[in-house]
């Protein structure tokens, strides 16, 4: 079993999308970034490849790649799981926490569960959602997120490659 945490911060800017979760909501703001700046997949991102021990999401996707500008951020969370499938985990839940003055998540919150849970491959009952207003941390231009995830280790190797690696410590 392994436990990851990620945090994401992103700066509130006008006159672009806002995406939080994968999902678009409707809003006059969106948030800055390289990417599409979708503060709550980076953060599960970085949550999944911290709970593997491995580089984490600026060094897999480097803001001075050109490449990964105006990024759809789902590309950064799947290869973060497939990277905790090839080290032979699967997701058990994910727990988010939003900190942002507004837009109100609550209205929008099953629709951002059901895709996170989508693009993780788990249950909408294995994704926890909480938002916040930034009370007294003077944070009205920001949008937060903290995210914890449970991995436990799959019954079975996830590649052919660990197979043959299991194989191999068997003999
Ligand atoms: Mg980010």
């Amino acid at each position: 079993m392994r436990i990851g945490y990620g945090f994401d911060s992103h700066e509130f800017r006008p006159g672009i999308p806002l995406k939080i979760g994968g999902i678009t909501l409707d809003y006059d703001q969106g948030l800055g970034g390289h990417s599409d700046g979708d503060v709550l997949l980076h953060a599960i991102t970085d949550a999944l490849l911290g709970a593997i021990a491995a580089p984490d999401i600026g060094a897999l996707f480097p803001p001075s790649d050109p490449k990964w500008k105006g990024a759809d951020s789902a590309v950064f969370l799947r290869e973060a799981l497939k990277r905790v499938r090839d080290a032979g985990y699967c997701v058990a839940n994910v727990d988010a926490s939003l900190i942002l003055a507004a837009p109100k998540i609550g209205p929008q919150a099953s629709a951002i569960r059901a895709r996170v849970a989508e693009l993780l491959g788990v249950a909408e009952d294995c994704v926890g959602l909480k938002a916040k207003t930034p009370e007294g941390l003077n944070l009205e231009n920001a949008a937060i997120g903290h995210v914890v995830v449970l991995l436990e280790k799959m019954a079975r190797p996830a590649n052919r490659k660990q197979s043959a690696r299991a194989l191999k410590r068997k003999k």
